[in-house]
């Protein structure tokens, strides 16, 4: 299966070395994620179709989930070519920011994408919205913000994000057991699976050490963030905020923890 990388030259704390969008020539040229939106990364999208033997045209956008890094490009990409179709799975909240016709895409569906078909894995946690595409043939995954080497994925839990679910979706591409993963940010990732037990392991022993700080009697975000992050740059506090929000509101789930109060004043402690 051949993808070319669309690279969006943004590299940051939260989307590594960059943004990353695939393209995948063949009988329905197909781009994974609609780009950011940015010019650099719509200009390389420009490059890469016009580069193909003979120039093609980019008639189908998947869209792993509906954050602007990752659908920012679709006005941009519907002007340039105008018969493309662009399709996710439906989150009404997040889809109505961009003015295009989404079309639906349902969990388990099978989508033809270049030469290959593609299987849809729904995979919420990160976005309640988010898919997997997974080439069964070569155990490709384009896996979005599911996983990235070199960091780990922020579970907004204000915004749509779920740590049960999202631990749930990294136990589900794990049983595809894939053999290459393409990404959303960062470089190809040819060990998925040990990646993958990797990230399953780190949130646990995450949850251990939040488990750790409530029963030392630490409860507010910001303290435990305090402790059980030290040395975090000043700018990845809001994002360890919500992933200790994300934990602690697993843990409430399976009733491991409580609130104390509601807003701004919020504590928890252990139940
Ligand atoms: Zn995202």
């Amino acid at each position: 299966m051949r993808a070319r990388l669309v690279f969006g030259h943004d590299p940051g704390p939260l989307t590594g070395a960059g943004s990353n969008a695939w393209f995948l020539p063949g009988g329905i040229p197909t781009l994974i994620d609609a780009c950011s939106g940015r010019p650099p990364q719509l200009e390389a999208l420009v490059g890469v179709v016009n580069d193909e033997e003979p120039p093609t045209t980019v008639a189908q956008v998947l869209v792993t989930h509906a954050h602007p890094d990752h659908a920012g490009g679709a006005a941009a990409i519907a002007v340039r070519w105008p018969t493309a179709r662009f399709r996710k799975l439906p989150w009404p909240e997040g889809d109505e920011r961009y003015p295009v016709a989404w079309e639906a895409l349902r969990d388990g569906e099978m989508v033809r994408a270049g030469d290959q078909d593609l299987w849809v894995v729904h995979t919420p946690g990160h976005a309640p919205d988010h898919v997997c595409f997974f080439e069964p043939r070569s155990g490709t995954l384009f896996a979005g913000d599911l996983v990235m080497s070199g960091g780990t994925i922020v579970i907004p839990a204000s915004i749509g994000g779920s740590l049960r679910q999202y631990m749930e979706s990294l136990e589900r591409v794990l049983e595809l057991q894939p053999r290459r993963v393409l990404p959303g940010h960062g470089p190809v990732i040819d060990h998925p699976v040990s990646l993958l037990q990797g990230y399953l392991a780190h949130r646990r022993a995450r949850e251990q050490q939040i488990l750790t700080a409530l029963a030392g009697g630490t409860r507010s975000v910001a303290e435990i963030v305090a402790r059980v992050y030290e040395g975090l740059q000043p700018e990845l506090v809001p994002a360890a905020g919500e992933s200790v929000l994300a934990h602690l509101r697993k843990l409430e789930d399976e009733g491991r923890a409580r609130q104390e109060a509601a807003g701004p004043g919020v504590r928890w402690r252990l139940t």
